[in-house]
């Protein structure tokens, strides 16, 4: 089926739909080239819907929330990115449980946690995703986790039925859940919290910020953390040690403010990010012993 009829099916289930769509605005790296249809579901049956339509069509689709841990290629990606970023809607459902789509923004959900007096989700406060990646990679920082905070979750299951999920059968652990290298979507999340002093919660998040702004390269496009942390130790500082610290392929590099960060300094290309996460890799390798594990999710390679 041609472009054009696909969107008319999504346009007939009110699904908005965009084509030929440079994806790099919707990463955090600002890499990537065009994807063949945007979709943006507001809800389970829209979504639904586009996945129906995908399959029909043998129309790849791939789930992005906020595109902060995302590298897409240079060459983009054919098929239907799903953006969860219209599902974020957010509710009080009893005096410390908290009921959040997935869209939802990890910032707009800590400060909606605050504004309620309810502590734990301290921890999240600067991580620049959303509340579903955050759940599918196990977002964390400073000793804490999605997965301290989690009650249950809702996911659309491979037959498209909406489940729910408690945190007891999520295999969460570092930088992975149950949803890792599945394509479901998680369409709502329960967290469950502590009620605490405004004030308390507030001084941490400033403190956790404020280390933040300190340590890390903010004022670059990047994906964070590109590797994930070895047994043992801390990528950023293997790579200092290796002496890699501003090496420097086109347009990436390895940040000199926090090593462990690859950052698009120059109108980096996937292609370039790429190169020089390989060069890191085979450079700690050889000087090191250790392999390092990307952190970043990659698309349309
Ligand atoms: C400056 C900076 C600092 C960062 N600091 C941290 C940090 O301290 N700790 C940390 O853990 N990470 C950090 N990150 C990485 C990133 O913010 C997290 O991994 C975040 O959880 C990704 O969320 P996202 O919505 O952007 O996911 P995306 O990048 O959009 O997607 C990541 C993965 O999640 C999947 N996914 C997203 N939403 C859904 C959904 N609703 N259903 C199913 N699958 C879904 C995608 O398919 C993809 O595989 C940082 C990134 C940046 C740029």
């Amino acid at each position: 089926m041609n472009k054009k009829n696909v969107v008319t099916k999504l346009e007939d289930c009110n699904v908005f739909v965009q084509t030929n769509i440079n994806i790099s605005e919707y990463t955090s790296f600002k890499i990537g080239g065009n994807v063949d249809y945007l979709v943006r579901p507001k809800s389970f049956t829209d979504f639904a819907c586009a996945v129906n339509i995908a399959n029909d069509e043998n129309i790849n689709y791939y789930i992005i929330g906020n595109g902060s841990n995302m590298l897409i290629s240079d060459n983009g990606y054919r098929g239907m990115i799903i953006l969860t970023s219209d599902l974020n809607e957010i509710a009080l459902i009893n005096e410390n449980l908290i009921e959040c789509y997935a869209g939802v923004t990890v910032a707009n959900l800590c400060k909606f946690a605050f504004a309620n007096s309810l502590s734990g989700l301290e921890f999240a406060w600067g991580i620049p995703g959303s509340v579903g990646g955050g759940v599918y990679m196990n977002a964390g920082a400073y000793g804490g986790e999605f997965k301290d905070v989690i009650k249950s979750c809702n996911y659309i299951n491979e037959e498209g039925k909406l489940t729910e999920i408690s945190i007891s059968a999520m295999d969460m652990s570092y930088r992975h859940s149950f949803f890792s290298d599945k394509k479901l979507l998680i369409l709502s999340v329960v967290f469950e919290m502590i009620k605490a002093d405004k004030s308390t919660i507030k001084e941490k998040m400033d403190d956790f910020l404020t280390r933040r702004k300190t340590k890390q390269p903010l004022d670059f496009p990047s994906c964070g953390s590109t590797f994930k942390r070895p047994i043992n130790g801390y990528a950023s500082a293997l790579i200092e040690e290796c002496g890699l610290k501003g090496f420097r392929i086109g347009g990436a590099e390895v940040s000199t403010k926090h090593s462990g960060f690859i950052i698009n300094v120059d109108n980096a290309t996937c292609k370039d990010v790429l190169a020089l996460v390989e060069h890191v890799k085979s450079v700690v390798l050889e000087k090191k012993g250790i392999e390092l594990e990307c952190e970043v999710k990659t698309l349309g390679l």
